[in-house]
């Protein structure tokens, strides 16, 4: 991009990481000139800014590698079987090097603005910096959680210790993690206890002097049963990745775990509870995904699992009152994403950690010296938000995208994002929202999903190609036929009757709506397989 000349690609994709990289491999081969702009200062997305300690996948290594090569599968060796940041981060460095990506990436630029020129029927992107560039095709390659959401708490800004958010942990100058911003010994004090929360919980508490986490609401957390990868288990992943890849296609979350198709309800207690046992140690998803498959939509059935992990929090924390704060009330087993941990419960037996509840002593601002609640002054050196994200549609909205005739995205969204597919808005022509709202993008082991998006976003333009068509995007049919079809799926399930950012709910004034296709994966596959067999249907294309 240029502030003087204005440049000019096939494409233009936002954002460096899984899914970003991989959209340029394929539009490369496809022969197109692409751009692909990233605000960060290096590749990997939501692996390059997240570098707080304890951040690693709660998926499989080996089934989020990516597939598409044999050769990169076979010569890269995942050290543990739920790799840490730094070593996903190293991968997605090693893939860019190695398909000689970086020479069409444009890092250190953000995306301020997007807007659709009707008359050339191109996009003209705008960076903050003002310089400008032009594709026939945008592609938003945003990732679900990258638009981190700061807390709107009296006195931030006068707190004198270090605070920030979890999102923006200081890189480390020498390694591709995050910097030691001096935990060890000091008082630390941590808001939020999501997914990220656990994490960072569990590794903050084992050298701060005191660990202070004010939570508002728990979570129900599972052992992620994480472990280093033998050599045997090694070459038994490098043999068997089909199987994996070929697993991961069928499973509703594009992971290795598979719903036991019974009912919670039709088997013995024994038998039921034999199965939960089974699960819960891990490893990852192993409870949440493997269990019967009607505890996500049967509310007898999920009280049958919720007692379960109720019981598993109150055998593992030592203080009946703790326990009884860290089971959560207001919500059933997984109809929140579910944080996966390594010891989290413990760490409430340890002297040095203690948990505020801020329902019952909300805070009421943040001091020079830390955190004051209705209750008491936490003193504190170091603040750490773990509040999470304006998720799914944060990331898009916050450019100020505008298509035909002036409409702009965000006030389309205004009610809740409309799509066709998760990949295209009407009134938005040749603007690909990957990995976006009302696709698969959340509920979904992320490459697998994102590998599924791209590689149809690239027929599609293959298809538009040899048929001499330059402008596609779906019709208002079309897109609220889909709308309605998210809604109803959604609806059947008790995530839908959850707060969370599935719902949007997490984010102050957003309008609740479930942001993400819940009806699985291989039902998505299919019905994007069967749009393209029937010549794009619901797309106007000329
Ligand atoms: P989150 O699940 O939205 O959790 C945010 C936490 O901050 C919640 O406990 C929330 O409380 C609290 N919070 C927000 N605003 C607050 C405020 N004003 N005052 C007090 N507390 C506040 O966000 P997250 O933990 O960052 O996780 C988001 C998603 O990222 C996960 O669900 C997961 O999909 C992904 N993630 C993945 C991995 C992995 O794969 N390994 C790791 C980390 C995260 P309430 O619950 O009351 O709203």
């Amino acid at each position: 991009m240029s502030s003087t000349t204005v440049q000019r690609y096939d494409a233009i994709i936002i954002g460096a990481g899984v899914t970003g990289l991989y959209q340029l491999y394929r539009l490369r081969e496809l022969g197109l000139s692409v751009r692909v702009i990233e605000a960060a200062g290096g590749v990997g997305g939501t692996w390059f800014w997240n570098r707080y300690p304890g951040c690693r996948f709660d998926s499989e290594s080996e089934s989020y590698a990516y597939s598409f090569s044999k050769e990169l599968l076979q010569e890269w060796n995942w050290t543990e079987h739920y790799s840490p940041q730094p070593e996903t981060l190293r991968y997605l460095n090693h893939v860019a090097d190695k398909f000689d990506l970086r020479k069409d990436i444009q890092f250190n630029t953000r995306v301020r603005a997007a807007n659709f020129d009707a008359t050339a029927n191109c996009w003209e992107v705008e960076a903050e910096s003002g310089e400008r560039a032009r594709a026939r095709y945008l592609i938003t390659a945003l990732g679900p959680l990258s638009a981190p959401m700061m807390p709107k708490i009296p006195g931030m800004e006068t707190f004198r210790g270090t605070a920030f958010h979890t999102f923006n942990w200081p890189a480390d100058p020498k390694g591709w993690g995050g910097a030691d911003v001096g935990v060890k010994g000091k008082r630390v004090g941590i808001i939020g206890t999501g997914a990220t929360g656990v994490q960072v919980i569990q590794e903050v508490a084992k050298t701060a002097g005191s660990l202070t986490v004010f939570q508002r609401r728990p979570n129900w957390c599972t052992p992620l049963g994480n472990g280093p990868i033998s050599a045997e288990e090694q070459a038994k992943i490098k043999a068997s990745y089909p199987e994996i890849f070929a697993k991961c296609k069928t499973s509703f979350a594009s992971m290795v775990h598979d719903a036991d198709p019974r009912s919670a309800l039709e088997v013995s207690a024994e038998e039921r509870e034999a199965l939960f046992e089974k699960l819960y140690p891990g490893p990852g998803f192993s409870l949440w995904l493997g269990a019967f498959g009607d505890i996500l939509t049967n509310q007898k059935a999920n009280d049958l699992i919720s007692d379960f992990v109720a019981r598993k929090i109150r055998q593992r924390v030592k203080d009946p009152k703790i326990a009884e704060k860290l089971i959560p009330k207001d919500h059933g087993f997984g109809t929140r994403r579910v944080p996966l941990e390594t010891n989290y419960y413990e760490v409430y037996n340890q002297p040095n950690v203690t948990l505020v509840d801020i329902k019952e002593t909300p805070i009421e601002r943040i001091t020079p010296n830390g955190v004051k609640t209705s209750d008491q002054e936490y003193e504190l050196d170091i603040l750490i938000y773990a509040t999470g994200f304006d998720a799914v549609t944060g990331a898009i909205t916050r450019i100020d995208i505008t298509g035909e005739g002036g409409l702009k995205l965000k006030d389309k969204w205004a009610n809740g994002p409309r799509s066709y597919l998760g990949l295209q808005s009407a009134g938005f022509p040749n603007l690909f929202t990957l990995v976006g709202p009302q696709g698969n993008s959340a509920l979904c082991n992320v490459p697998r999903c994102a590998e599924l998006n791209v590689e149809w976003v690239t027929d599609f333009i293959r298809h538009m190609r040899d048929n001499q068509q330059t402008c596609a995007q779906p019709s208002k049919a079309a897109e609220d036929a889909w709308v309605d079809q998210v809604a109803e799926v959604a609806d059947a399930t008790l995530l839908a009757k959850t707060d969370s950012w599935y719902t949007g709910s997490n984010v102050p004034g957003k309008k609740r709506t479930f942001l993400i296709w819940a009806g699985g994966n291989p039902a998505y596959r299919e019905i994007l397989a069967d749009v393209a067999a029937k010549g794009y249907a619901g797309f106007e294309l000329r």
